[in-house]
């Protein structure tokens, strides 16, 4: 699953395109049947945006395209014309560069208001921890925080990797019960991930500290790392059980 940083990336590189109007194509016959072509082709993009895990694509005339990268979905920025084997499923051509969309997962044209209902996001300038704190303040609080992290409705763009790496860092373990994480240690585990994806997004990504580091030391109190499946999704959780309390 592509993080949020990757999408922040990807909507950066995207920016290249943004004023010119674009040839657009659809060479996956998954994308072609959308129609989306023939409904953005000749349009200026207006503007590109990563909220949570979608990339939205603003076009002028008010048509949003909403781009979401699943687990296999890459953006490229290549030279016009560059050739290529295999189809993409999206090709937006400019006068000297073309933005390109292998497996694309999700592709569908939003109205302006049409984009998905998520949280507020977590790599916002300046991110709105209140806000994400209120939403996860109303959800169950039976949930374990672990697995509240992860759900796009209450904070927009923490991605698994980047949830073990926060919750390592405020000291927090996953399957506490959101009743049992006070309001300042929710909000250390926010701004942990924030700042971490922040550094990952200017530049490399800093170095993990649990994520798929199961059986080998904390870096922090040496004990064994361990992983389980948590939430609906079953997606791993990362811990260190002696020093996440
Ligand atoms: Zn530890």
């Amino acid at each position: 699953m592509p993080e949020g940083d990757s999408l922040h990336r990807a909507a950066q590189r995207l920016q290249v395109l943004v004023g010119e109007r674009v040839e657009v194509e659809t060479p996956h016959p998954r994308a072609a049947v959308k129609g989306l072509a023939e409904r953005l082709d000749g349009r200026r993009l207006d503007g590109v945006e990563a909220i949570g895990k979608n990339l939205l694509l603003r076009f002028e005339g008010g048509l949003v395209l909403r781009s979401h990268l699943r687990m296999n979905g890459r953006w490229r920025i290549e030279p016009r014309g560059t050739p290529r084997k295999g189809k993409p499923w999206l090709i937006l051509r400019g006068a000297e560069r073309e933005a390109v969309l292998w497996n694309g997962a999700v592709l569908e044209l939003v109205g302006a208001r049409g984009a998905p209902r998520l949280g507020p996001d977590i790599l916002g300038e300046p991110p709105d921890f209140e806000t994400m704190l209120k939403r996860l303040r109303v959800e169950s609080q039976k949930r374990e925080v672990g697995d509240a992290l992860l759900d796009q409705r209450l904070v927009a763009g923490i991605g698994n990797l980047w949830r073990a790496e926060a919750l390592w860092e405020a000291r927090v373990s996953p399957w506490r019960p959101l009743a049992e994480v006070g309001d300042e240690e929710l909000r250390a585990v926010l701004e942990a991930a924030h700042a971490m994806m922040r550094t990952a997004l200017d530049g490399p990504r800093p170095p993990r500290r649990v994520y798929r580091r199961a059986g080998r030391p904390c870096p922090r109190c040496g004990a064994p790392i361990r992983s389980a499946p948590q939430g609906d999704n079953a997606r791993t959780a990362y811990w260190c059980p002696a020093c996440q309390r």
